[in-house]
């Protein structure tokens, strides 16, 4: 019941049943004090006359017909009384011989008809007797109407002389009890109307305000980052209540706020630190297999690409110690090992180390170093603060100069690095120097880097007791400043010994990355690749290490290769028309025009098959996937690659690529086919696998013109395996490349292996706009042999069947799902099922169900069903059986080849 009709009803309630109580005891009191009246007025007035008859009966000498001349005179002074319900009033005598005598007698002219004794002269010796005792009677008169009678016995020497009846009828008193009563219902009534107004007002308000607290309660839970705003600002216990919430939803906001922003930090430093760590990783990857080729083809390595490697390495590790830094400044216990040494030195040295990386950039490194500054601290740290500042000066500055100064202003070193960059925003200058912080916005994003520099930076200055600050404008360029207290001045001691331990340390030449890829030590050696697909891949990327691992290995594989640094480099080398790639391998990440951009203007002019182009990443969030996928990648391959992975991927998209020219000069159907058939094996995956949970054999015969039918699976944990199948309406190139895009969406969507509805809709969004028509049905089971259940999705697919080995049953997977392509956002179902060790899962394509034999009968559900209780033992032979009897079923002789009219496609799922 709403508290607006609870508090309505009980103030209702309360009202009525306290003023119920209210009249009933006003009515009773009014009652007793008006009974009361009558009773002293019936009394007194009953004495009255009979002393007053009786001093007339006296003065009369006892003459009662002389008396009551004089008391009938007196009588109708009770007239008055007739307003207080007089009905008749008689006195008579009682002696012997004139007993019932009337010798006074008065009758109200309202009730003359009810007078005791109404005009006799005696009365009755009965009615006489039955007053003969002093006291009150109830009498009847009329016919609804009570009365009361007060006799009153007058004795004169011991014996009752006059006898007296005063009668009173109730009506006055009821009349008056009765006016009582309607003014009380009437007070009643306006009181329960009031009393709803108030209750009503006041549970409005009072309802109004919980309204609003629970709407803001359903807000809160929605969206609990937002600030609630009440507006309730009553000084009552509702306005108190929502102070408190508003303050409670405001802290709360508050820390959502700061959790979210932690768990993006947390999901940027992930990718960030694996992109930073992938990238030296890819390039020790790429140089040693191109080494590995090389040896095999009995080619001596170079011994530069060693050095490459030497170098990719030192920069891991690099990025490790900054990573375990970072750990130990946060659970504080960075320790400093402090000596007295030469600052002027320290910095001329990181300098001669950085100058390769800006003379690479074109970029002029000054320094203006005031010799003989002398601190304590811990070189080794102070050496990271003055690397982190200039190569962070360094790799935002595209072109002027960054510069390296260092004074001495009483004893305080002050150390300015400066460049002409692209700055930093006002509002930034303070986040810069929090862990994992980097300023937002593409110029400053296309740049990599973990976030971690700068607070690393901080922290060791603040542990030598010193400052660091940061000026800078956008565009213009930055000047970071570091103070360093209990500095001296010793130009005597400019001896650069202190560093001879650190030499021999950092002794490892830096190699130059800049050198150009033809004088690269590998020879050419024989393509590995049979398969005679080749073809011109620019390779774009702006890390040269990578540049050479992929080109040295491209090279291995036959392909002929054209490099460029920078996308604006490879976007002239196009234009001006010296390279026409077969393919574009991009790195993403580079600066000023990134990978993503620069699809987008390669897509201007060049469709998915005219050139295909591959994205090189080394994050592995599968959002920058998706947006390298609809930016126009046709593919990506995620750093450190394989160059077997490269190889196939490479291969697969200049296949599609040869099979759209051929298609398009040709114009012949047969190669087409032949074509899709191609593309449909490659991106088939393997037909057994074995997991400690499940035993997988799959079965795929393609149609005389190539169905698009697709099945793939991943791998989880623990034995878990997540298997899709699926059907592109349509046949042909374009059901094949359809089916090649959603291997590449599937592997997108791999995080999520074990929720069903998130790869389909995962599928549906990558897919969705790139179908021209098509659709595709699909179902995605994933087993979890841990938990012994399966949860699966189905996107329009025939159901999959389950069958139970102990209940010797089959069940239909069919949870609801649209086919993928018809809607924007569609709901896909989940359905989980338990299973037990031996039961057999089976997906199919309707290739199998809808077989049909001459007499156009369906091969249907029902046959399969059938065979999957009578299949046998091994999931290979049960794939033959069921080929066989659907061969048979459509009349194929058995040992003779028909190919089917559409994919026959199944994978049956032992599981263990
Ligand atoms: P990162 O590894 O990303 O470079 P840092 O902590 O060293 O991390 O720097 C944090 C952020 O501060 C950088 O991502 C960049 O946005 C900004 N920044 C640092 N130095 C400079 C500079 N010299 N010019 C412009 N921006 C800079």
């Amino acid at each position: 019941m709403k508290l607006r009709i609870k508090i309505l009803l009980s103030s209702l309630l309360i009202v009525a049943v306290s003023l119920g109580f209210f009249a009933w005891f006003i009515l009773r009191q009014q009652r007793d004090s008006l009974l009361a009246d009558m009773q002293i007025q019936g009394s007194i007035h009953a004495r009255i006359i009979s002393r007053s008859v009786f001093n007339s009966l006296l003065m009369n000498g006892g003459d009662p017909e002389a008396a009551k001349i004089d008391t009938s005179d007196s009588i109708k002074m009770m007239k008055p009384l007739e307003k207080k319900g007089l009905v008749s009033v008689v006195s008579a005598l009682n002696a012997a011989s004139f007993k019932g005598f009337v010798l006074a007698e008065y009758a109200s002219e309202q009730y003359a008809d009810q007078a005791a004794h109404p005009g006799q002269r005696y009365i009755a010796e009965d009615l006489l007797n039955s007053w003969l005792k002093t006291g009150e009677s109830q009498v009847a008169c009329g016919t609804d109407e009570l009365c009361h009678r007060f006799t009153e016995v007058f004795e004169y020497k011991g014996k009752p002389v006059i006898v007296t009846a005063v009668t009173l009828s109730r009506r006055p008193m009821e009349d008056a009890i009765r006016r009582t009563k309607h003014g009380i219902y009437f007070f009643l009534g306006i009181a329960v109307v009031l009393s709803f107004l108030v209750s009503w007002f006041l549970s409005s308000a009072l309802s109004r305000n919980f309204a609003k607290l629970t709407r803001a309660v359903r807000l809160f839970e929605r969206r609990p980052d937002e600030n609630v705003e009440l507006a309730i600002r009553s000084k009552d216990e509702a306005g108190e209540l929502a102070a408190t919430f508003e303050h409670m939803a405001e802290v709360i906001s508050r820390q959502v706020k700061e959790l979210k922003e932690m768990d993006r930090l947390k999901d940027q430093l992930l990718a960030n630190t694996t992109h930073e760590l992938k990238t030296p990783l890819n390039g020790i990857i790429g140089l040693s297999s191109a080494m590995k080729s090389a040896l095999a083809a009995g080619e001596y390595p170079s011994a530069e690409s060693l050095d490459l490697i030497h170098y990719s390495a030192r920069r891991l590790n690099r990025m490790v110690d900054g990573l375990l830094d970072m750990s130990k400044i946060r659970h504080k216990d960075m320790s400093l090992e402090k000596a007295e040494f030469p600052l002027s030195l320290l910095c001329l040295r990181a300098a001669s180390l950085l100058r390769p990386l800006a003379v690479q950039k074109g970029i002029e490194l000054r320094t203006f170093v005031e010799h003989g500054v002398y601190v304590t601290g811990d070189p080794e740290k102070l050496e990271q603060v003055i690397i982190n500042l200039v190569s962070n000066a360094v790799k935002f500055t595209s072109e002027g100069f960054v510069s390296l100064n260092l004074e001495i202003r009483e004893n305080t070193a002050i150390l300015r690095v400066t460049d002409t960059g692209i700055g930093i925003p006002e509002a930034e200058h303070e986040k810069i120097f929090e862990s994992f912080y980097q300023v937002s916005g593409e110029a400053s994003r296309a740049y990599e880097g973990t976030g971690l520099g700068l607070a690393v930076t901080k922290s060791i200055v603040e542990g030598h007791g010193g400052t660091i600050c940061v000026e800078s404008e956008t565009e213009e360029g930055s000047t970071f400043t570091v103070k360093l207290p209990n500095a001296k001045m010793d130009k005597g001691a400019q001896n650069p010994d202190f560093f001879e331990t650190w030499e021999a340390r950092e002794s490892a030449v830096l190699p130059n990355p800049q050198a150009p890829v033809a004088e690269e030590g590998i020879s050419p050696v024989p393509p590995v690749d049979s398969s005679g697909i080749h073809g011109t891949i620019l390779v774009v990327d702006d890390d040269p290490i990578n540049l050479r691992a992929v080109t040295a290995n491209l090279k291995q594989a036959g392909h002929h290769t054209v490099t460029a640094e920078s996308a604006f480099a490879a976007k002239q080398l196009m234009e001006s028309g010296a390279v026409k790639p077969d393919l574009v391998l991009l790195d993403v990440m580079m600066p000023k025009l990134n990978g993503f951009e620069f699809t987008k203007i390669l897509r201007e002019s060049k469709s998915l098959y005219e050139l295909p182009i591959l994205l090189l990443t080394a994050k592995i969030r599968s959002s920058d996937i998706v947006k390298g996928l609809s930016a126009g990648a046709n593919d990506y391959i995620t750093k450190p690659f394989e160059s077997s992975e490269l190889f196939a991927r490479i291969k697969t998209h200049l296949m599609l690529k040869k099979a759209v020219e051929d298609h398009h000069t040709l114009n012949s159907i047969r190669s087409e086919l032949e074509m899709a058939k191609k593309i449909q094996n490659s991106v088939l995956p393997p037909f057994s696998v074995k997991t400690s949970g499940a035993v997988l054999e799959a079965l795929y015969i393609a149609s005389a013109e190539v169905g698009g039918d697709f099945f793939d699976y991943h791998i989880g944990q623990n034995g878990a395996v997540g298997v899709l199948i699926a059907d592109v309406s349509g046949h042909g190139i374009a059901s094949a490349l359809i089916s090649s895009m959603t291997k590449v969406a599937f592997s997108v969507a791999a995080d999520h292996l074990d929720q069903p509805a998130t790869i389909l809709r995962s599928l549906n969004q990558i897919l969705q706009d790139k179908l021209d028509g098509h659709f595709i049905t699909a179902q995605y089971i994933y087993i979890d042999p841990a938990a012994r259940k399966i949860i699966s999705a189905r996107a329009g697919h025939n159901p999959s069947l389950l069958f139970s080995r102990s209940r010797q049953s089959v069940m239909e997977l069919n949870p609801r799902g649209p086919a993928i392509g018809f809607f924007p956002d569609p709901i896909f179902v989940m359905e989980e099922h338990g299973y037990e060790i031996g039961d057999r899962l089976l997906l199919y394509t309707d290739g199998i169900t809808e077989t049909s034999n001459a007499q156009g009968e369906l091969f249907s559900e029902v046959r399969l069903t059938k065979l999957l209780t009578d299949g046998a033992a091994d999931p290979k032979e049960f794939l033959a059986t069921m080929l066989d009897s659907v061969e048979r079923f459509r009349g194929v002789p058995s040992g003779e080849n028909k190919s089917p009219d559409d994919d026959l496609t199944a994978v049956v799922i032992d599981l263990l």
